[in-house]
């Protein structure tokens, strides 16, 4: 869910917004369906955390109480920063900067798409602009499948603004994202054009009174009308009625795809049920049938040298610092940041990428690689990898 206090993610009248794009690419009936539904209500909280960050990044708020919020805005300008670098080679003079720019997209007299560029860096002497869309999102709600059609439709509303197409660098910043990787999409002016062609297509199809719902999960999850979407609970009641394996075998391809994905959706309710059930016990309500079990012990060695000192004087024959750290699981993580910060501490240019390249070479002689089992993934369509789709 978007912690940004003016998205018009989840509006119910109006048009749909930049990020809604993905959804309807796959759902085309879930505009209509989602008006119907209504506004989606935002977690509390989130506009507010949403707030300071955009103020302290504005300078309006002169001291910020709360770290995550200065730390989530120092984040943001470096990476503008980083990026701007990187896209204008590092030109200092004629960029111009806008911050918050509401953009819409009208047709036939109408706004048909809206969506907000929270920062905008435009060289004019080579028609070059960088886009950043900021999404506030924490944990779990980090959803970044929408992305590349987000910075399209971005990228679409800014030619319209300029009145010609540049070409443009675009970005979603999530500052509380766990990992907060930047994955720029380029969109050369014919991608535009092409971006612009696609949308208006998605749009025109979604704004169709019979416009079909399909049920996805990466279309549902973000979607309002899911506790009322008939096609949705259609769709998960029959597979909870189904012989699974006998049904698996009637199926197209496709349709097997859409199941694949349907079953991570069902997951991802599953996931939120358990979390809405516990916390109403934890906060003393109750629901028969259902309790929290007590909390189990676990136990483990908090130092290991002070264990180490402590059962080698104990047992000094057996207790020998091989055989104990053979008890002993290293935790690479932790080796590759105390290789770093020795490593920084000789070269202050050292990386913690380079750390982790180093720790390996150093360490071949002892160390093993296993290969996991793997994992089952999406490998095409529109969940492609993030990149400009056109
Ligand atoms: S819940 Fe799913 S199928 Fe129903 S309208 Fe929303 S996206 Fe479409």
């Amino acid at each position: 869910m978007s912690r940004n206090p003016r998205s018009k993610k989840g509006a119910v009248d109006g048009c749909p917004s930049a990020g809604d794009v993905f959804r309807l690419l796959q759902c085309a009936g879930s505009w209509m369906a989602g008006s119907a539904a209504g506004a989606a209500p935002e977690p509390s909280g989130c506009a507010s955390v949403a707030e300071e960050v955009l103020a302290c990044l504005s300078g309006s708020c002169k001291v910020c109480v709360r770290e995550d919020v200065a730390d989530a805005a120092v984040w943001i300008r470096s990476q503008e920063d980083e990026l701007c670098s990187r896209v204008f080679g590092g030109k200092q003079g004629g960029i111009s900067v806008a911050r918050g720019q509401e953009l819409a997209f009208c047709e036939g007299g109408r706004e048909v798409l809206r969506g907000r560029a929270d920062s905008v860096f435009l060289d004019e002497g080579s028609s070059v602009v960088l886009v950043c869309a900021y999404d506030f999102a924490v944990g779990a709600a980090v959803d970044v499948s929408g992305d590349a059609w987000q910075l399209a439709a971005l990228a679409m509303l800014v030619a319209r603004e300029l009145g010609y197409v540049p070409q443009v660098y675009a970005a979603v910043l999530r500052p509380f994202a766990v990992e907060r990787e930047v994955a720029p999409v380029f969109f050369c002016p014919a991608d535009v054009v092409s971006a612009r062609e696609s949308i208006l297509e998605v749009l025109g199809r979604a704004m169709m009174k019979d416009a079909v719902c399909d049920p996805s999960d990466a279309a549902c999850r973000g979607c309002r009308a899911r506790g009322m979407c008939r096609a949705f609970s259609r769709c998960v009641a029959e597979w909870g009625a189904a012989d699974v394996e006998v049904r698996w075998r009637e199926l197209s391809p496709a349709r097997k795809l859409a199941a694949f994905r349907l079953a991570r959706l069902a997951e991802c309710v599953a996931a939120r049920i358990d979390a809405c059930c516990e916390a109403e016990l934890r906060s003393g309500g109750s629901i028969p049938g259902l309790a929290l079990s007590p909390g189990r012990q676990l136990w483990s060695v908090a130092d290991a040298s002070a264990a180490f000192a402590l059962l080698s004087a104990r047992f000094p024959r057996h207790v020998s610092a091989v055989s104990f750290a053979r008890c002993c699981k290293v935790n690479v993580s932790d080796l590759d940041r105390l290789v770093h910060a020795a490593r920084k501490e000789e070269d202050a240019g050292a990386t913690a990428k380079g750390a982790r390249s180093f720790v390996r070479d150093l360490l071949a002689p002892c160390s093993e690689v296993r290969v996991s089992k793997g994992a089952l993934r999406e490998c095409g369509g529109f969940l492609s990898p993030p990149g400009c789709p056109f």
